[in-house]
């Protein structure tokens, strides 16, 4: 077993590792470096390995910084499966879409500003041609990947489909468990489930993005976020939440359907104001049977079988 790091090492973007087993190359991830635009140009860069011979991909999440040059890899000559966990394909087909617009978009406006031809990364029928060699696998079923490599899905609780990828390699008599660990979630995150714990490795690729830092109380968050709601309540005022369009908007969507009452929330009109986000709270809805089972039935116990429902006066647009 060969294990090679081209991302995502000594950097937080561009997680793409190649795992070497008995003459087949399998890519854990084969994401977009994100940053300057110096950083960003280092896309367009050949891979530091052949894509043609790629026999397999595996994806943690849809995050772009994990999938995000699939379309690339296709572009070059990779023809295999590139297998996520099934509600990550969703996802997967929506973030790769939004990145070949704003590619085709940024490469339009290059080219009108520098009056020279500027092509994008990839179009987006090269974004669909990689969407349609994704493979969907569920949680917990182990599959193989190419033989000799072994892959297992667990909930790493991060967003929709996330995993921590356990890997059982087998190379003549050796047998090694190996365990890329994805994004990992923060506990009680809510709708999603706990990052599942794993009980046995050998080797572990851990992502490490907030190992530095220790994250703020969760309550406390909640409590000020309700002390904004009702100053901008009293004083008529209104509110504007930044959120990521992946789990960060479905977070807080589903908060303000839970303190709706609390929080007088019916004195508001309320916008989900990106057509990403609207569109993945959609897939979020189609997948709530594999979220936290508490906090899914808060929804049934408000008698809405979805997050756009969960919050009467919420308006999509
Ligand atoms: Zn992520």
């Amino acid at each position: 077993m060969n294990l090679e790091f081209f991302g995502a090492a000594g950097e937080v973007t561009g997680s793409c590792h190649v795992l070497r087993v008995a003459g087949k190359t399998v890519l854990l991830d084969c994401g977009l470096i994100q940053g300057s635009r110096a950083d960003e140009e280092r896309n367009a860069q050949p891979f530091p390995f052949d894509a043609s011979k790629v026999d397999a991909v595996v994806l943690s999440h849809a995050h772009l910084d994990h999938c995000g040059r699939l379309p690339l890899l296709v572009k070059r000559g990779f023809r295999g499966p590139v297998y996520a966990q099934a509600a990550s394909c969703d996802l997967v087909a929506i973030l790769l879409a939004d990145a070949a617009r704003l590619e085709e978009r940024d490469a339009r406006y290059q080219s009108r500003k520098t009056g020279r031809r500027v092509k994008p990364l990839y179009s987006i029928d090269e974004a669909n041609d990689a969407v349609r060699q994704l493979q969907a696998r569920p949680y917990r079923k182990p599959f193989e990947v190419v033989p000799g490599v072994e892959v297992r899905f667990r909930d790493a609780g991060h967003i929709l489909g996330s995993c921590s990828v356990e890997v059982r390699v087998t190379d003549g008599d050796i047998s090694r468990r190996l365990v890329f660990s994805g994004d990992l979630g923060q506990y009680d995150t809510p709708i999603l489930k706990d990052p599942e714990c794993i009980d046995h490795a050998d080797v572990v690729l851990m992502e490490s993005t907030y190992g530095g830092r220790r994250h703020r109380d969760r309550s406390e968050t909640i409590r000020e976020i309700g002390e904004i709601i009702a100053r901008a309540g009293s004083g008529k005022g209104n509110i504007l939440i930044p959120a990521f369009a992946i789990g960060r908007s479905q977070e807080i969507l589903y908060q303000l359907g839970k303190h709706y009452e609390e929080w007088g929330l019916h004195r508001f009109e309320i916008f989900l104001d990106s057509p990403m986000a609207i569109e993945v709270t959609r897939v979020y809805d189609n997948w709530l049977h594999i979220m936290d089972h508490d906090d899914v039935r808060q929804l049934s116990d408000a008698h809405r079988s979805s997050l756009e429902g969960f919050l009467p006066s919420l308006n999509c647009c």
